[in-house]
């Protein structure tokens, strides 16, 4: 069933969304060749205490830190662990906080140093594929429509789009209704209404849509082994129209990033 949230309920969204903005650009700061993903795990949990929030992936089915950390090949849900990043390496960086009772979540996928040409193409793609479907996330429309834009603005380039791992609704759990699949059909799938909020993240991958879960229980690979790149925004209905809840500003001031990408989905 899908919660509809009220605008007072948003406005909490927002503040817990924005913990994780953030947070990211706390990480922003360290992500460099040799820090160690569970270094930037620490500083992140610590991060988010210091907000007043809680970390909303500790313990949330057992994972077992504040981050998901996938590097490279990983699509989603690795582990921090002790090895260093390297120069050239992606990583995303997925988090959650848990603050009034609501969640934020969301992700993006970094640059380790100087990247392959091919490589920042899949980052930026991916990324522009976000807001491609959070531009469908609007009254009149259907969950299908999201997923349709995200899948033909990626396939276009030849990239896989993740078939079992999708973004949600969210609130006061992670994960709620409605599923919303990075791929589908147009005019196919729940209607969105006013007040709905969900979590939207493509998972691209530069080669096929195939993934392997790792015997760890939790870690997700491409079945090639290419790289694969995750960014994910928290987004309301407001008015009928998306309204961001997360940013990417914290992480864009720190990299000396100019954009206004963000602005069509300010109200
Ligand atoms: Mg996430
Ligand atoms: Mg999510």
């Amino acid at each position: 069933m899908i919660k509809i949230k009220t605008l007072e309920e948003i406005e909490l969204m927002r503040e817990s969304a924005l913990i994780v903005s953030k947070t990211l650009g706390e990480i922003a700061k360290e992500i460099k060749p040799g820090v160690t993903t569970l270094q930037l795990d620490k500083i992140a949990e610590e991060f988010i205490r210091d907000q007043g929030a809680t970390p909303g992936f500790l313990g949330l089915y057992d994972f077992p830190n504040t981050l998901c950390m996938s590097p490279n090949e990983q699509v989603v849900h690795g582990f921090p662990n002790n090895d260093p990043l390297q120069e050239g390496d992606i990583i995303s960086v997925d988090c959650g906080a848990l603050k009034n009772e609501f969640y934020g979540d969301h992700a993006y996928t970094f640059e380790v140093g100087e990247v392959a040409s091919e490589t920042k193409k899949l980052l930026q793609i991916t990324k522009e594929s976000l807001y491609v479907g959070i531009r469908q996330f609007r009254v009149g429309n259907r969950v299908g429509d999201v997923g349709f834009a995200i899948q033909e603005y990626t396939e276009k380039h030849s990239y896989g789009v993740v078939r079992e791992l999708v973004g949600h609704g969210l609130g006061r759990k992670m994960h709620e209704d409605p599923e919303m699949p990075n791929y589908g059909k147009r005019g196919r799938g729940k209607k969105f209404k006013n007040g709905m909020v969900v979590a939207i993240e493509p998972m691209i991958n530069m080669g096929t849509h195939r993934i392997n879960h790792l015997k760890d229980g939790w870690t997700i690979k491409t079945a090639d082994l290419k790289p694969s790149a995750h960014f994910e925004h928290n987004v309301a209905i407001v008015n009928g129209k998306p309204e961001l809840l997360s940013t990417f500003k914290y992480i864009y001031d720190v990299l000396g990033i100019v954009s206004d990408e963000e602005d069509e989905f300010r109200q």
